[in-house]
Order: structure tokens, then sequence, then C-alpha cells
């Protein structure tokens, strides 16, 4: 099949046709992926885990790099400013790395249907922590559902 330079053109449409970028590639660079966000409008730490736009972002991992970020879980991914959106591109990638780093040879290890890896929990600052302090500010941290998954974030340093 041969694709006329108008399609191929089009970052966001090009980024929705196929799989997400792997987040440790060079592909996955910060315009790329701040324009894969502003084509979505579900909230951002669906987004993370729906893999279309980056994949191997595990449960654990997304709430992880959004509490890195400062990104409440719930704002839509479309309302990311380029500033924020890269803030959490490179959240995305610090988590990743640590996690291949302790655990893992590959990304793809980590990339399990449920994201739930028990290595990478013990380090978590916000995953399965409900209730206990923010390890920034101290505020009890929040768990709440999203898509039969659960969320955890600081209502403090995640406002919006
Ligand atoms: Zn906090």
């Amino acid at each position: 099949m041969v694709w006329s330079a108008g399609v191929s053109a089009d970052p966001a449409r090009k980024l929705l046709a196929r799989l997400g970028m792997e987040p440790l590639g060079e592909q996955f660079d910060a315009a790329a992926f701040h324009a894969g966000l502003r084509a979505r409008r579900a909230p951002i730490k669906q987004v993370l885990l729906a893999g279309d736009v980056v994949v191997g972002v595990g449960n654990i991992y997304a709430s992880e790099a959004l509490f890195m970020a400062g990104i409440r879980p719930t704002t839509r991914a479309d309302r990311l400013s380029r500033a924020r959106a890269d803030r959490l591109h490179a959240a995305v990638r610090e988590v990743l790395a640590r996690a291949v780093e302790r655990g893992g040879s590959t990304l793809r290890d980590f990339s399990s249907a449920t994201g739930e890896d028990g290595h990478f929990q013990l380090e978590a600052a916000v995953y399965g922590r409900a209730g206990q302090p923010c390890l920034k500010c101290a505020t009890p941290l929040r768990q709440i559902r999203q898509g039969q998954r659960s969320t955890f974030f600081c209502p403090v340093c995640q406002r919006a």
C-alpha cells in the first residue's frame, strides 16, 4: 500500500494508526508524545495504559509517572500543555528505565496485561500506598478506580 504524503504528514493520525511508541526507544520523543496526547480525550492515566500512544506503561508505572510529573490521573490527555506533557514524557522514561534496571533485561518483562510487578511495587512512591503520607508533602495518598484499575495519587502534589 502506498501512503499519500498528506496522511503521513499528520503526526497524530500516524500515531493512532499503529501501536504506540516504545518508551525507551529513540522514536519516543516529547513532541510526538504530546501530539499523541492531544488526539485523546480520555483521562491521562487510561491513555497511558491503553498502549496506543506509548506501549509498556503498566498500571503501577502509570501511577508512579503521573506522581513524578505532578499530574492528576483524571486530567484529560488533550488538556495537557506541552510543558506538562514534557514532564510526563521524562517521568515515563525514568520510571521504566528504573524498573528495567531493578529487575529485568528487557522492557517486555514488565509489560504484562496487569502491569502488577512485585519488585517495583516495593519501591513505589504512590502505588499501593492509599492513606499513607505522600513522600513529598505528607498528605494522605488517595486511591480511585479508573476503568476497573486502581490508581493512586497525591491530592496536593497532583492538583490538576
Ligand atoms: Zn504530595
